[in-house]
């Protein structure tokens, strides 16, 4: 029994894995924001590209995607704070070098037609 990435202390299938399967949509911006770490964490390009605005997806291509998300090793999620359209987080990762690292970010989300969209970031 694997207990989420996403640092919910809830198993992964009672998690994020029905969001990454496509099996449920994500209630709120923080559930897809807890969504979107565990499929950083699982290499699941296709699910952060599909995740990500419309708008937005030529910033962000599947290959850079894949490559953050296997390049590093993601070891926790903090949400520092949460309301209906963004979330405040940090991840920590390890990087190539084996560097602890912390990714600190205020993302904004969009809902569109019942589904939870990633929109951008800003970056501490
Ligand atoms: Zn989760």
């Amino acid at each position: 029994m694997n207990l989420c990435y996403c640092n919910s202390e809830k198993l992964f299938k009672d998690c994020c894995e029905p969001y990454l399967k496509g099996l449920k949509k994500t209630p709120t911006a923080e559930a897809l924001m807890r969504s979107r770490y565990s499929a950083y964490a699982s290499h699941q390009a296709d699910y952060l590209v599909a995740t990500t605005h419309i708008s937005q997806r030529s910033n962000h291509s599947r290959e850079d995607i894949l490559l953050w998300a296997i390049s590093n090793k993601w070891q926790k999620l903090e949400i520092l704070k949460a309301t209906e359209t963004t979330v405040e987080f940090k991840a920590y990762f390890l990087d190539q070098n084996k560097t602890s690292q912390i990714h600190h970010e205020f993302s904004t989300f969009k809902q569109e037609e019942g589904d939870w969209y990633y929109v951008d970031g800003q970056y501490f």
